[in-house]
């Protein structure tokens, strides 16, 4: 039997679930470990094994890449500078140099808009004189933004007017900046997009982001735009996807304007949390299709078979410590809990897929997820 060997630098739900893809392709991997510092990771929960240690740990890095046959990640805050070391000693996809881009955001807007593809207006800044300069050209309000390791929407501060300056600098400390022009969307989107080690390219359906405290609350399966806009960011992913040459699954996130125009927010290159109902909703989950890209093997069907709701179960305010779930049965309501022991607030804990087998609607999936909110919730124990 073929020997071949995944590493996950990360074993949190991503690296789980790509963990348990992983296990049901036996023919092409034959075995996973994960990087990852909580002992018994979710991804060990499910069979994977694990290097306990600090994803920027370079030595723990190294250690990993030596014993793998293809290494991955599930995080994009990586040191891309000690993976181009690691290179050495294994095949990594997404490409250490696609990382290098992505991981700045400036980097990546600037890679961006120099292939044409639609973004926001946006400027590096450098100090206080830079920022009051530089504003003026935005107006208010204007988003300034770390340029690297964000997330769920820590790394931004809006600033409403001249008086905000001088807190939202003070905010980051010594972090590099860069500041947007404020988008007035209508609608978040995302498209998830593949690419292999061929070349070759798919995409899975635009679906809607609704988000709530700057966090993914609820994904809707197909999103509720017209076939033009659907088709604009399929388009967009595409050539995304062609001119950045990495290889493996890239969640790309996208405004859709009041005029229906498509810009795209920030790329994730990696598995993402908008593609979570591809576990129940399509014939290849997102998490099978990344493994397929990185192998090299031909990717797979992403047509959505029956609409789906994805909504997050996260940690609720107020909260820390053990919990459990209610039971809840509902029909066609598949609940994937990550195994994490704490919740805490806003913590992703899991997620709920509902699918609507008998074409009720979106109307219906939405007055379902409505009902159950309330049930869908963990209990501190
Ligand atoms: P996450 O981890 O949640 O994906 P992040 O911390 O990297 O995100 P962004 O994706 O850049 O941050 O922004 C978080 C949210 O802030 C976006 O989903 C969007 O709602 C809002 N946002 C970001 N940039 C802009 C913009 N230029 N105009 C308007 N809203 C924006
Ligand atoms: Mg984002």
């Amino acid at each position: 039997m073929l020997e071949r060997i995944l590493g996950i630098i990360g074993g949190g739900q991503l690296g789980m679930m790509l963990t348990e893809a992983a296990k049901k392709m036996p023919e092409h991997i034959s075995d996973v470990i994960v990087l990852d510092p909580t002992p018994n990771c979710s991804a060990a929960q499910v069979g994977a094994k694990q290097i306990v240690g600090d994803f920027k740990d370079k030595n723990a890095i190294l250690e990993l890449a030596s014993k793998v046959d293809i290494l991955t990640y599930e995080i994009e805050s990586g040191d891309s500078a000690v993976l181009k070391i690691a290179e050495s000693k294994t095949t990594i996809n997404p490409s250490p140099e696609t990382l290098r881009i992505i991981q700045d955001k400036f980097l990546q807007k600037s890679f961006l808009k120099d292939n044409s593809i639609p973004v926001t207006d946006f400027v590096e800044i450098k100090s206080f004189d830079d920022l009051r300069k530089k504003i003026i050209h935005f107006g208010y309000p204007a988003l300034l933004k770390a340029r690297r390791d964000a997330y769920d929407g820590r790394g931004n501060f809006k600033i409403k007017s001249e008086n905000d300056l001088e807190q939202a600098l003070n905010y980051f400390s010594d972090k590099t900046l860069m500041l947007e022009k404020f988008v007035d969307f209508k609608m978040e989107v995302s498209v998830i997009a593949a690419r292999n080690t061929k070349g070759q390219i798919a995409t899975y359906p635009i679906v809607e982001n609704i988000h709530e405290n700057n966090i993914l609350k609820m994904t809707i399966a197909p999103a509720r735009v017209t076939k033009e806009v659907s088709h604009e960011a399929e388009k967009i992913a595409k050539k995304t996807m062609q001119v950045l040459h990495g290889a493996g699954v890239f969640g790309i996130e996208m405004f859709v304007t009041r005029q229906d125009q498509i810009l795209i927010n920030e790329i994730a290159p990696r598995v993402h949390n908008s593609g979570h109902h591809t576990l129940q909703s399509s014939k290849i989950s997102q998490f099978e299709q990344h493994l397929r890209a990185i192998i090299g093997l031909d990717l797979g069907d992403t047509t959505l078979i029956h609409p789906t709701i994805m909504y997050n179960i996260l940690g609720p305010d107020n909260f820390q410590g053990k919990y459990k779930m209610p039971d809840i049965k509902f029909d066609n309501l598949y609940l994937k809990m990550y195994g994490k022991e704490e919740s805490k607030p806003q913590r992703k804990l899991g997620h709920a897929n509902l699918v609507d087998v008998n074409d009720a609607g979106i109307n219906w999936l939405l007055e379902s997820i409505n009902s159950l909110k309330d049930k869908i919730k963990p209990i501190p124990t």
